[in-house]
């Protein structure tokens, strides 16, 4: 079903990265349904993402490498506007949440359920991918979008993606209930991996972060313990509360010092899940600690079936990711939003990038 003529307007803005901190507004054409199971979506709410500002501060993330002009973002939460004649599940009207990970469905990774590592995926925002979501309009195939109940806002429908990918690292990880971890680095991606560790029953939870904003937020989270490591030498506080090493760690700064850290506090037999996205190209592991303590690597990569469950923990109450949203941009003031982010300034966990209202007036 078509939204109404007068909706279309032949262009839209959307964000494109021009150069390295550069993101400029720009009209570009609108989208056309390009086969049959696809929907058009008018983005409401698009959240800031680290790998975003990883492409805007280095234009690149390993061999990723952004060739400028780029449309950029892909933690969105739009309406349905339109519907093509084979997307089912979907109406006009509906609000949903993106899954930006766009699968060929036909490869060996997509057979054996991994779309994730689809072979020829498209991710919003990627170089050479798929278009970056925060745009007016968006073009999705209908099965990367999940519809949300009434009582999820268009800001906490932002947040299912990070919290998918928590909880895929959660499901990967061996915590049992009770288990004891850590958090290293509590941006949205950590804080989030916290709350889906505490909604999976885990026990005492450590948690650090150069940020003590963000720190406070982890507390708020449900935090046992949260230290920052500029202040507190933190291997050894947390050596001292659990002497005998923790469960699991999750490292998700993407920093050396991180990664050495984990090493530290880990029990033998423990787990690391390498979460956190390195500027770096290679990274070093103190082997000998690792292999003495015979402990598991696990890497995670984004999230795999795991939007649905996201969501049906926002709607039940499970999590609240509310003390998350720490900043609101509107699609004109991006470019702020960006480098609030990128400076780690003024406490900022997660800034919501409100699209919808400025493309014309819509009326279902
Ligand atoms: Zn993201
Ligand atoms: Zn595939």
């Amino acid at each position: 079903m078509p939204f109404p003529q007068a909706f279309r307007r032949g262009s839209m803005k959307a964000a494109f990265l021009t150069g390295i901190r550069q993101l400029q507004i720009l009209d570009t054409p609108e989208p056309e349904l390009t086969t049959p199971e696809d929907v058009l979506l008018r983005i409401d709410t698009v959240g800031v993402c680290g790998s975003d500002v990883h492409y805007y501060t280095a234009g690149r993330i390993g061999s990723q490498v952004v060739k400028f002009p780029e449309r950029v973002g892909h933690e969105c939460a739009g309406t349905v506007v339109e519907v093509g004649s084979a997307a089912t599940g979907l109406r006009v009207g509906q609000r949903v949440v993106v899954d930006p990970l766009i699968a060929c469905g036909q490869c060996d990774q997509c057979h054996s359920g991994r779309r994730h590592t689809c072979r020829r995926q498209r991710f919003l925002g990627n170089p050479g991918e798929a278009p970056g979501g925060l745009a007016e309009l968006l073009m999705m195939p209908a099965e990367s979008c999940y519809p949300v109940p009434d009582h999820i806002s268009q800001v906490q429908a932002a947040l299912v993606e990070p919290l998918s990918i928590a909880l895929y690292a959660q499901r990967l990880s061996s915590m049992r209930p009770g288990a004891e971890i850590a958090v290293l680095g509590s941006g949205p991606i950590g804080l989030c991996v916290l709350l889906a560790c505490r909604a999976a029953g885990a026990g005492a939870t450590y948690v650090t972060d150069l940020v003590d904003e963000r720190l406070e937020v982890a507390r708020r989270c449900g935090a046992t313990w949260a230290g920052n490591p500029q202040t507190t030498d933190v291997v050894a506080a947390i050596a001292q509360l659990r002497p005998l090493g923790l469960d699991c760690v999750f490292e998700c700064a993407g920093e050396q010092q991180t990664l050495d850290q984990a090493v530290e506090i880990l029990k033998p037999g423990g787990q690391m899940l390498i979460v956190g996205i390195p500027e770096l190209d290679r990274v070093s592991l103190g082997i000998h600690t690792l292999r003495r303590k015979e402990i598991q690597l696990v890497n995670v990569r984004r999230q795999n079936h795991c939007t649905a469950p996201a969501i049906e923990m926002i709607s039940s109450g499970t999590v609240n990711v509310d003390p998350l949203v720490t900043h609101h941009f509107s699609i004109a003031q991006a470019k702020e939003a960006f480098d609030l982010v990128a400076g780690y300034r003024d406490g900022v966990v997660k800034a919501i990038i409100h699209v919808s209202g400025s493309h014309g007036q819509c009326s279902f």
